[in-house]
């Protein structure tokens, strides 16, 4: 056990972290041993949408290894500047769902808040790349507009806090909103979806578990892991806490080219969440946006994933296998 002299400054560790992201690409690749030639495509593909990735996150990636599962995930390269047949803008069709400023009414019973426009991390792949988070986020003065759709909306059981990453709110934020969810009768859950502590796992504070845990919903964690070196110690740990709490742990990966597109990469993820207390939940195929294209998985490749991941793996460790489409119901499963 260390013992650490506690800091005079009031800035919580993890708020320090975002804030000492990396963000510039020169000193990322000099941290990585990166080839410098890389540097001037990554320059290029950093206009379009910035380098962020959190130290903490830098720390698990191996030096040296431009092929690296982690690596890939956050480095901008000049594959990502090339136009792409169907590859678009909001593939997933969530502009036209926008019922009131950072509210999205897509499915039945649940309903996502967008409540907070930034990550901790830049994922290359992500579908939020060109996202205006400006005018489509929750902010604090707005959350009486949202909080009085929800209020109307009695169908709604479920509250799914996304964004962006909600957990780059401050606890006392995130306390404030959980409190006024609570107190709408009809809410049964609470659920997070959150990349935040895979790449920051002192996010996981104890503040964090009591406003999620204290109150009348029921909590429910959705992560975002794709590789299953993204488990440090530190987040197992952080997330143990949670779990004992009673928070429901769940992952939910992105199929990526070069990251997880080999069985044998996702039956150890799905061991790997299993030991961290999390379940495997859904598997999403690559949503076809603008700059993602050299990370797509054909949809004859997936289906030969998954039948081999249910041969090896017991029922509960196979993630569904999901694709997002504009206009359905829910998420369409792939089989
Ligand atoms: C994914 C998603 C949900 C949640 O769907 P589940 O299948 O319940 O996990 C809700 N709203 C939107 C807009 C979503 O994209
Ligand atoms: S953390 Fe999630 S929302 Fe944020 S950039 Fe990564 S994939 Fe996108």
């Amino acid at each position: 056990m260390i013992h650490r002299i506690e800091p005079v400054c009031q800035t919580p560790l993890w708020q320090q972290s975002l804030a000492n992201a990396y963000t510039d690409v020169d000193a990322f690749i000099h941290f990585l041993k990166l080839d410098k030639e890389t540097t001037p495509a990554a320059r290029a593909a950093a206009k379009q949408f910035g380098l962020k990735v959190p130290r903490e996150f830098a720390d698990l990636i191996r030096k040296g290894d431009p092929d690296d599962p982690l690596l890939r995930q956050v480095l901008p390269i000049g594959e990502e500047t090339l136009a792409a047949a169907g590859f678009i803008h909001d593939p997933v069709g969530d502009l036209e769902k926008v019922v009131v400023p950072g509210v999205l009414h897509k499915y039945r019973g649940r309903l996502l808040l967008i409540a907070n426009g930034s990550c901790a991390v830049n994922c290359r792949y992500c579908f939020r790349r060109h996202y205006p988070y400006q005018e489509a986020t929750v902010y604090r003065q707005r959350w009486q507009e949202a909080i009085r759709h929800i209020n109307q909306a009695e169908e709604i059981d479920e509250i799914i806090l996304s964004g962006g990453d909600p957990l780059a709110l401050s606890d006392g934020k995130l306390a404030e909103l959980a409190a006024r969810l609570e107190a709408i009768t009809h809410l049964q859950r609470l659920r997070i979806h959150t990349r935040l502590p895979v790449v920051i796992p002192s996010r996981l504070t104890a503040e964090l578990t009591a406003w999620l845990t204290r109150g009348r919903l029921k909590p429910i964690f959705v992560l975002h892991i794709n590789h299953p070196r993204e488990i440090s110690s530190e987040l197992a740990i952080g997330l143990n806490r949670l779990k004992q709490a009673g928070v429901t742990l769940l992952n939910q990966s992105v199929l990526l080219k070069g990251v997880n597109d080999s069985v044998k990469t996702l039956t150890d993820l799905s061991y790997a969440l299993f030991d961290a207390g999390i379940m495997p939940y859904y598997l999403h195929l690559l949503d076809r946006v603008a700059g993602a294209a050299h990370f797509e998985v054909t949809e004859l490749q997936a289906k030969q994933l998954q039948t081999e991941l249910r041969a090896n793996l017991p029922g509960y460790l196979v993630p569904r296998m999901v694709r997002e489409s504009a206009g359905a119901t829910a998420k369409q499963p792939i089989f």
